[in-house]
């Protein structure tokens, strides 16, 4: 029988409580490393797999650190009367989930075992094999679509989508339940065509129940500035509610319930 207890790990956070990463109360494990370089991204130090030092008091400390399903797994057992009552559970998240499957296979085992609700956000920028491996343990997918166009993709992402579109077909087909999320970035994806082309996509996949528009936010700025980078968006503000709103209609036009926030 494998040992998915000692089946190890890198990872930045574990964050109990968390009311908006799936359903019920849960607790999220944040994976370092993702292939995307979203200019956005509100988790920078999520980005690298390799550890790094940042700045964000008076002492350097280290971020991300490696750890072994097992260890993971008992603090996620902590909240197993929250989940219960809640309907949470166990969410992977990152950073990138789908390029650790090794590890990641082994916590929604474990997780499994105990009965517990599982979910993973993704943006699916992994290769096909660690998708189809992964999700027959996943109760629901809360997957990224930032834009339909390839090149506007790369622009924003550092990469096109095309993989990743070919990963949400086959996740839209094979599921057990899908949310599709958009994160919502003014000067990338924040028009009603924008939005409009990824609703219709999302409409074709059989198991997406759901659209959430995720409002673009600035709260990750200072990372960056503890990691010595720059951020990527300047001065760019957040979409206003009124804008959001439009979105969500257009969203809704193409025939999916779709919520503002996750
Ligand atoms: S996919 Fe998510 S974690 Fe990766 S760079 Fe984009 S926003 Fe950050």
């Amino acid at each position: 029988m494998t040992d998915y207890a000692s089946v190890s790990g890198r990872i930045f956070d574990i964050q109990r409580y968390s009311i908006h990463d799936g359903p019920g109360i849960r607790t999220v494990v944040f994976f370092k490393g993702c292939g995307l370089r979203c200019r956005w991204c509100c988790n920078p130090e999520s980005q690298s797999g390799k550890t790094e030092i940042w700045q964000r008091s008076s002492l350097p400390e280290e971020v991300g650190y490696d750890v072994t399903a097992g260890e993971v797994i008992k603090e996620v057992l902590r909240d197993l009367p929250y989940y219960r009552r809640s309907g949470g559970g166990i969410t992977l998240s990152g950073g990138e989930c789908l390029l650790q499957p090794d590890f990641a296979y082994a916590l929604l085992s474990l997780a499994k075992a105990h009965g517990i609700h599982t979910a993973i956000e993704t943006a699916l920028f992994a290769p096909p094999s660690h998708v189809e491996r992964i999700l027959p343990l996943v109760d629901v997918v809360l997957m990224d679509i930032k834009h339909m166009n390839p090149q506007k993709h790369k622009e924003f992402t550092g990469q096109d989508n095309v993989r990743i579109l070919e990963n949400a077909r086959y996740v839209g087909e094979h599921a057990h339940d899908l949310v599709v999320r958009v994160p919502v970035v003014p000067t990338f994806n924040d028009t009603i065509a924008d939005i409009g082309q990824i609703a219709a996509f999302a409409r074709r996949l059989p198991r997406a129940r759901a659209i959430h528009l995720l409002p673009y936010h600035r709260l990750g700025q200072d990372k960056y500035t503890a990691l010595s980078r720059d951020y990527g968006m300047g001065e760019i503000p957040t979409p206003t509610d009124a804008k959001m709103q439009s979105l969500r209609r257009a969203a809704e036009t193409a025939g999916l319930p779709c919520q503002i926030g996750g």
